[in-house]
């Protein structure tokens, strides 16, 4: 490195440094190269862009003087730890893959860097120096100080003595302040620890995983029933990774931040050390810890949330992707991405192995394992003496409850059985709030959000109503806005709160919580929730999907979904997989231990393909008939699909562009367009919305035709306009 410069004898020959800017541009920005500064790739810079100095990345270094700009040159090399190749090369991909500006990914791959530093702490320590006098207040203070070092202030506050007293022992010279770092590293996983028992199936899943880790890119679907032991099997893997080099890192992705406590558990039973957190619920000194760690090789497992993939790995040896199927991995604003899709590229990059896990597999994975892309691990058994739930439809034609009721009577008799056993309930209805509807019993209005194509949702905790896609939300009034009536407002259908207050009514003496985003906050609460639930200390559990997901409740014995059809209203591609993996899910949490469990499924569609294979528990006849279904029309996993948005203030604006984009669309075999159309959600913000669809077959360069159509139609100024690679959502 230190032979650059003295690579030209003239001093005008230098390079050009094209540098990745965390800013959405189309492309990485050339610089001049100041002479001595010796850039290396990777490293982070200080560069002018317009008036402002911001931070960037080297992506590439060349001789020359022809930049694609005028060259202005990069004011100062940062002391920061370089970004990895492999990250860098990662990040473009993604770009590449989203057809999105290649600073997004870089933004979100830097955000650890940020944040600032956790400061060195200020903290009292014994000198050795014995005090020139004592007192009762001084000996207390020197009898804690020397247990533990802690700030001035917290030391008083634990011998209970006034400030005072520290700072007198400290000008005596028995105590003195002294600054410490805050530990940056992570403990190292204890190797040697053993992993619990394997059964003979998860054995053969672990050998199998073991056998390929560490020897370059491969791709496995760890598929098994609820409770048949994934996390064993895949955390014999890690510790195969991370024995087979002593410089491997591993990364494990968990679709929900409630999740990650459970893991962490898990990991820390394992190796004796807890592996390091990445997601929304971290502060941003431990982020920023986090990141240091990660890209100095200091930290070796990472549990984290989907944006952890995008975390500067040295050396990253294998990948697990749990719950791949979740519809959470797809990030949905600001840079939008499938992470599981970019685990598996990122895989690539690293030349490293990735394991998608679930009960539920994606249709995508399951393609990919049919066709033998990736290894194919079935876990037949359940793990233990645990049985399958006995899954039962109630046919609610037949068993419709009372006005205002929303519990069947087979349901709320399976419920009374198991509260007199002394067992657990779930009920699960994926909808929060109280009522997802408000009208007006006078004028027939609903209340919709100001701005955007939305009900107000009612929330009774906080007797607010709540628009559920912009957070907007108001008093409940106690007149109506529209015609003025008084105490005209009623509710319309249930949400979680009320299906919450149905159930105290009919079991007054029984203990019942209620487990959404709107009672639960973060990883803290959902641990403590889930803890008690654990103990038995709950006896009915109201739950939106949240607790639909990879917890052990051993004393829980029934399921009931309250509206099992909800899943199959929107009308979008996944659907009826969506509603499937939901349910089987929700329906697995039942019986998990040595007690049988049942499930109980409300439906007004018993005879639906997606209620008739849960009931059989037949998820191969389910996924048969997705897959035809998908095949016949070209939809993913057999062909590709992509979404525009465009989105502006202006209708007769929005239209014009939408008409001029679609007459700019090339011409490219394999490929359909659909639209412009106004969106489902037609207004969002005070935006209008309007959508297109492409389709196009499996062989098809999809990103490259994206973004040969979007270069040929610009958008005015006031419309924005969003690819969306793979989507998920289609309102
Ligand atoms: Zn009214």
């Amino acid at each position: 490195m230190g032979s650059n410069r003295w690579r030209g004898a003239s001093p005008a020959v230098s390079r050009i440094a094209s540098i990745l800017l965390p800013v959405p541009l189309p492309e990485a920005f050339d610089y001049a190269e100041p002479e001595g500064m010796e850039l290396a790739v990777g490293d982070h810079v200080a560069v002018p862009l317009g008036p402002r100095v911001i931070r960037g990345v080297v992506e590439r270094l060349r001789e020359g003087t022809g930049g694609n700009r005028p060259l202005k040159p990069v004011l100062e090399r940062l002391d920061d730890p370089a970004l990895p190749e492999g990250t860098l090369a990662f990040v473009n991909w993604a770009a590449r893959y989203a057809v999105d500006a290649p600073g997004q990914p870089l933004a979100i791959a830097l955000r650890g860097l940020r944040a600032q530093r956790a400061r060195p702490e200020k903290v009292v320590v014994i000198t050795g120096q014995a005090p020139t006098h004592m007192t009762p207040a001084r000996a207390k203070v020197m009898e804690v100080a020397a247990r533990t070092k802690l700030p001035p202030a917290t030391l008083a506050g634990e011998a209970q003595v006034s400030a005072g007293v520290v700072k007198g022992l400290i000008d005596d010279g028995a105590l003195e302040i002294r600054l410490i770092e805050p530990q940056s590293g992570f403990a190292e996983p204890d190797l040697s620890l053993k992993g619990r028992k394997l059964n003979a199936s998860q054995a053969a899943a672990a050998a199998a995983l073991k056998e390929t880790v560490g020897k370059g890119f491969s791709a496995a679907l760890l598929d098994g029933v609820t409770g048949s032991g994934k996390t064993e099997v895949y955390l014999e893997a890690v510790a195969a990774a991370l024995a087979a080099d002593p410089e491997a890192q591993v990364l494990v992705l968990l679709p929900e931040i409630a999740l990650t406590q459970a893991v962490i558990s898990r990991f820390a039973e394992r190796f004796g050390a807890e592996p390091a957190e990445w997601h929304s619920g971290v502060t941003p000194p431990r982020r920023r810890r986090v990141w240091e760690a990660v890209v100095s090789g200091r930290c070796r497992i990472v549990v984290g949330a989907r944006s952890a993939l995008f975390l500067p790995f040295r050396k990253l040896s294998l990948v697990v992707v749990d719950e791949e199927h979740d519809a959470s991995y797809k990030q949905e604003d600001g840079f939008i991405y499938q992470a599981r899709d970019l685990a598996v590229a990122r895989a690539k990059i690293e030349d490293a192995m990735v394991v998608l896990a679930s009960a539920t597999p994606s249709l995508e994975s399951l393609y990919n394992a049919e066709t033998g892309r990736y290894r194919w691990l079935k876990l037949a058994d359940r793990h233990g003496d645990a049985v399958l739930p006995d899954v039962s439809l109630i046919d609610m034609r037949e068993s419709q409850p009372e006005h205002g009721r929303w519990l069947s009577k087979p349901l709320v008799e399976a419920m009374a059985e198991t509260f007199t056993r002394g067992e657990q309930t779930l009920l699960f209805l994926n909808r929060r709030g109280y009522a997802p509807l408000v009208l007006c019993r006078a004028c027939g209005e609903r209340m919709t959000s100001p701005d955007t194509d939305s009900w107000l949702v009612e929330h009774r905790y906080t007797g607010r109503l709540v628009c559920h896609l912009t957070g907007f939300s108001m008093l409940k009034p106690d007149r109506c806005p529209h015609c003025g009536a008084k105490d005209s407002l009623v509710s319309i259908g249930p949400g979680v709160e009320r299906v919450e207050e149905e159930a105290r009514s009919l079991f007054p003496e029984a203990r019942i919580a209620v487990f959404s985003s709107d009672t639960v906050f973060d990883a803290e609460g959902a641990k403590a929730l889930i803890e008690t639930m654990a103990a038995g200390e709950i006896d009915i559990l109201v739950a939106t999907q949240a607790a639909a997901k990879g917890h052990n409740f051993p004393n829980l014995t029934l399921v009931g979904v309250v509206d099992a059809d909800l899943g199959l209203r929107g009308g979008d591609l996944r659907a009826g997989e969506r509603t499937f993996q939901l349910l089987a899910q929700a329906a697995g949490r039942a019986g998990r231990h040595e007690r049988p469990g049942r499930a109980l499924l409300q439906t007004y569609a018993p005879d639906h393909p997606v209620m008739q294979a849960l009931k059989a528990q037949d998820r191969d006849a389910f996924i048969a008939a997705e897959m035809e279904m998908r095949e016949v029309s070209g939809l993913p996993p057999f062909g590709r699909l992509a979404a525009v948005i465009c989105t502006g203030p202006d209708a007769a604006v929005l239209e014009a562009y939408c008409r001029t984009l679609a007459a700019a669309t090339p011409n490219a075999e394999g490929v359909e367009v659909f639209g412009p159309a106004d969106a489902p959600l037609a207004l969002m913000r005070g935006r209008r919305r309007k959508r297109f669809l492409v389709r196009a077959n499996r062989e098809v360069d999809l990103q490259a035709f994206m973004a040969a159509w979007r270069a040929r139609a610009r958008p005015p100024g006031s419309v924005r306009v969003t690819i969306d690679v793979d989507p998920y959502s289609f309102l």
